[in-house]
């Protein structure tokens, strides 16, 4: 008998509590220290009623707090005193759904080290099972279909567990207690490797196959945790020659997945906190310097500085992988889809679509219920820097500076995202890609009302950009025409800046200089804008200052042909277009005199003030790209071609009223070319010119409103030689600057910056 006062409590734990083993680690804590009561899973998350001795509540609450679960996102912990009651035990209880109440949902988590464990393991009875998981680990998102999330709301509801797994489930001091996706040999998913819709293997012998098929230099389609990837052997040079044909992409990067961390650090620099990336259960593919001298072959990432690296992510990974003389130890993990398409994640798809990129397919019959692709970041400053936010990281909820009714925001047309809000909680949901592809924009109506059901969002407002013509927004008029529902339209770069504060947490309504560097977006006076100086914050912007317009000779077709921005740039510019010139020479002639008319009559030649264009320009001028197969290739490429840093010399340019007038820069630019300086240097010159740039109007903007925050956002800022050369100036000059963490800097972005923009606004008419 215990004589120390009884107490009982209760708490309530908000954030990403379920699918992570809290339940069974809040049993656990309650049988160390002799608590009793329950623990509950909610719709907004979990609840717990304690009760015991003073001290051994206190010790148990406390431990809690300190050691929460591995995988736990705890944002909230309430405690507060409950009425006493009767209470024999400590015991779990069923799910408890609250009416539009709503929590985070669990990410798909790449395998933990004792699943991984245990699939080597012979004694075990899951040795060599491609889909061991547990609450530690497994698909989360990819399988779930509503929430709260319980096994017969995923996937896996078909696969009824066998008596083993069955007990595991209920045994709260099991790790697979509550493990939705729990399976075995027995009773869960299987694999089977196929070729032209004929089985040809099941089980180990279909891995095995799938091995030997890589190691001979075929493609093997591998079905994945978000959709399917393409792997084939990457020191073979020519089957990735091979892959880039049949896939139809000729220059962009493949992405690699290693068999281990020091076969990375074989090929690539590999930082602390890169390294910490690689083997998190997030396991993002990462972004890494090249080491020199890597002898993998050149054609997975032409012209590049570094190579995107992850490491196995599932236990059917780690079996393709597995270590063995004479077998691939990297492969080639590219989406499965021919170039511009969604990767394929059904297997119809899979056998419609990859049916001429593929030798092979190694397949399972656990239905993946969102297409998701494989995350990609960056690391700059010893943080993440995002490229693209999908697999393992969405739909981990970016906490907004303050509450929003609920909302929609539907995103741009390249690199779509989408978000839904409420409250303090941003869902921005996985890369869907470019809506110009009729695949692409049935995920993203697909995404809409999957994201609203599974956060119980409803919105009361939707946002969308400014431009008419992107499908995003013809979507969204729609939608709040026919729910008549308000919708809020909300320039792109305003919604760059927005987003970028609000990644920051920034909670304050004090504006900031946005300086918004971009490839397009629709401007409020009409034109195409993309070299923006912005000073403003949620709810409203003024555009201080922005590159000069520039006509762009064929509207959205030039955004291919660099060669046409650099032959606009020079016109503009009053410098003729010289036989020795790279644009010039990559020019026909009947397309000199199109684009010369088209130049001087402004006929189908919109201005524009997009920085990515005169990268475009820049890049053709030095003969590096004239022509583009993806989204930025010649500003990156232009960025690669980078061999020294040396960040004191730079170009000329002048500023007339708010315009940023680069023709000083562009003549000294040929004038280099002309002495023969080398290419590595001019560009160089040109990112500092540009950092010049940026800090001569912060400075500007300075001197006349004090402020001297500046935040940096849109898709240039993945050039990361601009973006440091900069941040270095503008902070060496007194300047507090802003940047992404937590979203990228791209497109990406722009539906949480225009449900951040379009609530301020609201809120506050
Ligand atoms: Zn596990
Ligand atoms: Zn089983
Ligand atoms: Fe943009």
């Amino acid at each position: 008998m215990n004589l120390s006062k009884t107490v009982t409590k209760k708490l309530y734990i908000r954030g990403i509590v379920q699918g992570v083993g809290f339940r069974p680690t809040v049993y656990s804590y309650a049988h160390k220290y002799g608590v009793e009561g329950w623990v509950r899973n909610t719709s907004n998350g979990v609840e717990i009623l304690a009760s015991g001795s003073e001290s051994a509540v206190d010790g148990f609450i406390q431990h809690l707090r300190d050691t929460p679960p591995r995988l736990a996102k705890v944002d909230s912990f309430l405690v507060e005193q409950a009425e006493q009651g009767m209470h024999s035990g400590f015991v779990i209880l069923d799910s408890q759904p609250m009416e539009g109440e709503f929590l985070p949902i669990s990410p798909d988590l790449s395998i933990c080290p004792d699943c991984l464990r245990e699939l080597y393991d012979p004694t075990d009875r899951r040795y060599r099972y491609p889909f061991i998981n547990c609450t530690n680990c497994g698909p989360r998102f990819t399988i779930i279909k509503d929430i709260p999330y319980d096994r017969p709301k995923t996937t896996m509801a078909d696969f009824q567990m066998c008596q083993d797994c069955e007990s595991e489930y209920h045994d709260p001091l099991d790790r697979r207690f509550h493990a939705q996706p729990v399976a075995c040999h027995l009773c869960g998913p299987q694999i089977w490797f196929e070729t032209a819709g004929t089985i040809k293997s099941r089980g180990e012998d279909a891995i095995q196959e799938s091995r030997a098929a890589i190691q001979s230099g075929k493609i093997v389609a591998v079905k994945g945790l978000g959709g399917y990837l393409l792997a084939c052997d990457a020191a073979n040079g020519a089957t990735v020659e091979t892959l880039r044909a049949r896939k139809q992409r000729s220059q962009k990067p493949f992405a690699l997945m290693a068999s281990s961390l020091e076969i990375i650090t074989r090929h690539c620099f590999v930082s602390n906190e890169e390294e910490l990336a690689l083997l998190s259960p997030e396991a993002p593919i990462v972004l890494l310097q090249k080491k020199p001298g890597c002898a993998l072959p050149g054609g997975i990432a032409p012209g590049q500085q570094s190579l995107g690296f992850m490491l196995p992510y599932t236990p059917l990974h780690h079996l393709l992988l597995e270590k063995r003389t004479g077998y691939p130890e990297i492969l080639v993990m590219t989406s499965g889809n021919r170039s511009e398409e969604p990767i394929a994640y059904t297997d119809d798809e899979a056998r419609q679509n990859l049916e001429t990129l593929a030798d092979g397919f190694l397949m399972h019959n656990r239905e993946i219920n969102i297409r998701t692709d494989d995350s990609v970041v960056r690391f700059f400053r010893g943080g993440i820097y995002p490229i693209r936010r999908a697999r393992g990281l969405v739909p981990s909820p970016v906490r907004i500076p303050f509450s929003v009714a609920p909302i929609l925001g539907v995103g741009a047309e390249l690199k779509n995202t989408i978000t839904v809000a409420r409250e303090d909680y941003a869902f921005i949901s996985h890369h869907i890609g470019d809506l110009e592809n009729l695949e692409t924009s049935e995920s993203f109506t697909q995404a809409i009302p999957h994201f609203k059901q599974l956060f119980r969002v409803h919105p009361k407002l939707i946002s969308c950009d400014l431009h008419p013509d992107y499908r995003s927004s013809r979507y969204a008029e729609e939608r709040a025409c026919s729910e008549n529902i308000p919708l809020v339209k909300v320039q792109h770069h305003h919604a760059h800046l927005a987003a970028c504060l609000a990644d920051n947490k920034w909670d304050s309504e004090e504006p900031v200089i946005g300086v918004c560097f971009d490839g397009t977006g629709l401007g409020t006076d009409g034109a195409i804008w993309g070299g923006e100086f912005l000073l403003g914050g949620y709810a409203s912007f003024t555009r201080e200052y922005h590159l000069a317009y520039t006509p762009l000779p064929g509207g959205d077709a030039a955004i291919s042909k660099p060669s046409r921005s650099a032959l606009a740039h020079l016109w503009k510019a009053g410098i003729s277009w010289d036989e020795d010139m790279a644009p010039v020479q990559a020019t026909s002639v009947q397309e000199k005199t199109l684009i010369l008319q088209q130049l001087q009559k402004m006929i189908n030649a919109p201005p524009t003030s997009s920085i990515g264009r005169l990268f475009d320009a820049v890049s053709s001028l030095l003969g590096i790209c004239h022509l583009t197969t993806y989204e930025g290739q010649a500003a990156i490429d232009l960025e690669n071609a980078i061999s020294l840093v040396d960040d004191r010399e730079g170009y000329g340019f002048d500023f007339h009223a708010d315009q940023i007038d680069v023709s000083q820069m562009l003549r000294e630019i040929v004038a280099d070319i002309r002495k023969d300086v080398q290419v590595s240097r001019i560009s160089c010159k040109f990112h500092h010119t540009l950092a010049r740039v940026v800090l001569t109007a912060a400075q500007k903007i300075k001197s006349k409103t004090g402020i001297s925050t500046v935040a940096l956002s849109g898709g240039v800022w993945q050039n990361m030689h601009l973006l440091e050369g900069t941040i270095n100036l503008l902070e060496s000059n007194g300047f507090e600057v802003l940047w992404h963490h937590q979203v990228p800097a791209n497109d990406g972005s722009i539906s949480l910056g225009q449900i951040m923009v379009a609530s301020a606004i609201t809120q506050k008419g």
